[in-house]
């Protein structure tokens, strides 16, 4: 099977949208769920819901011997070496805060400085702000080239001695370009800092080895990877999530409550306080056995195809700015843009009557967007069920809607 034909287990791709056919290219937003995936949530919903850990009771069983189950799963697609480095989050934001308050009141004291980068999303900035505030810690930003690359030269002159923690998105949300993070893991582990991976935009869409990156902490969202909303992975190398406290406090994360302390679970149980989203992660791993069914080489193949065939068709069209690379091989399916003389929200409302969903706005990264000195973008995101009509129509309903504003 072709991969755009993966696109047939995707019902609501094929809707009609103010009167045309859907068009969907807003998957770094949201990713969609596959009929396989639905019917996997369904089937467990029907069959084996209900709570984990607790009960000795048949269902309970089942339920929980799936939930871990799932937690096995994605141990094997990041390559992590024990599932107690795995902790179910709500998604990549609330692993990055839980790094950010938990390792960070380990090894962050004040004068210490956190590095970022200018092309973070809020999740990846706002945490480590507020970490900083915490601690009168300095915040510094990694500069980024011409081209919308991560500046190296940059990262070198700021990841020394002093810097505690060095945390960087594997993949661009805006740019479309793909991080070094492993080059950056070595220059965080040669000055002592951690390294930590927002991997919110690289874990739908390649391979991904944390052994192999060497960081120490990788978040990424179950919803940008044809999973439900709501549930996420936090992966840590055991030494820190044995050294850290838990962020938050209650049921299922306690060994013994005694009257006036309590004593913490073992891993990764310690972190995963209160009822988990159970479905979701049963959901979760059922799409990550789908993603790996179709391979995920095969997924960045056909990714880098369609912008390949895409983005010399964009940028032959009159007006058409782009920000990031403009050599096609080192992007991702990420594709930010505004055409001279017509505002984003105004373009992507015309796209939208002609069927075809992008965003518009500031994507989240409002310091990357004044960085650029640009107030917003309209922004096109591929996924591996788009096809090359899909990307036929991207270029024909810009070029209509620019003649309708013109
Ligand atoms: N980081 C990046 C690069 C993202 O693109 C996103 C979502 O768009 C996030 C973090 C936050 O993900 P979530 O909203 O699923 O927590």
């Amino acid at each position: 099977m072709t991969v755009s034909k993966r696109k047939q287990d995707f019902p609501i791709l094929f809707q009609q949208v103010n009167d045309e056919p859907l068009v969907y290219l807003d998957n770094a937003a949201s990713t969609h769920v596959p009929t396989p995936v639905i019917n996997d949530l369904v089937t467990y919903m029907q069959t084996s819901h209900a709570n984990v850990h607790r009960g000795v009771h048949t269902l309970a069983e089942r339920a929980t011997s799936q939930y871990e189950a799932a937690r096995e799963t994605v141990r094997t697609f990041i390559d992590a070496s024990s599932v107690k480095e795995v902790l179910f989050t709500r998604g990549t934001t609330t692993g990055l805060n839980w790094v950010a308050r938990s390792l960070g009141e380990l090894v962050v004291e004040a004068g210490d400085k956190i590095v970022i980068s200018r092309m973070e999303h809020h999740s990846n900035i706002v945490p480590w702000q507020e970490l900083a505030k915490r601690k009168q810690a300095e915040l510094i930003y990694i500069d980024l080239t011409e081209d919308g690359e991560l500046d190296m030269a940059d990262a070198k002159e700021k990841i020394v001695s002093g810097v505690k923690i060095v945390s960087i998105a594997h993949a661009s949300n805006v740019l479309g370009v793909v991080n070094p993070v492993k080059d950056l893991a070595k220059l965080a582990h040669e000055v002592g800092a951690v390294m930590v991976v927002d991997g919110a935009q690289s874990t739908p869409h390649m391979t991904v080895s944390v052994q192999e990156l060497d960081c120490d902490f990788y978040a990424f969202s179950g919803h940008k990877m044809c999973a439900p909303t709501g549930i996420g992975v936090l992966y840590g190398k055991q030494t820190w999530f044995e050294k850290m406290s838990p962020i938050e406090f209650g049921g299922e994360m306690i060994n013994f409550v005694y009257d006036d302390y309590s004593t913490w679970a073992e891993l990764p149980y310690k972190f995963e306080a209160g009822t988990p989203n159970i479905s979701g992660a049963i959901a979760l791993a059922s799409a990550i056995k789908y993603l790996e069914e179709i391979g995920l080489d095969t997924i960045t193949k056909h990714e880098q195809e369609l912008v390949e065939y895409v983005l010399p068709k964009l940028l032959a069209i009159d007006g058409f700015e782009l920000y990031g690379p403009r050599d096609a091989s080192k992007h991702t399916g990420v594709i930010a843009f505004n055409i001279k003389g017509v505002h984003p929200h105004d373009l992507a409302t015309a796209l939208d009557m002609q069927g075809v969903a992008i965003r518009a706005g500031h994507h989240c990264a409002q310091p990357l967007l004044r960085y650029l000195d640009v107030h917003s973008t309209a922004r096109a995101s591929f996924y591996f069920y788009n096809t090359k009509e899909d990307a036929d129509s991207l270029v024909e309903s810009i070029i209509a809607a620019k003649e309708f504003f013109s």
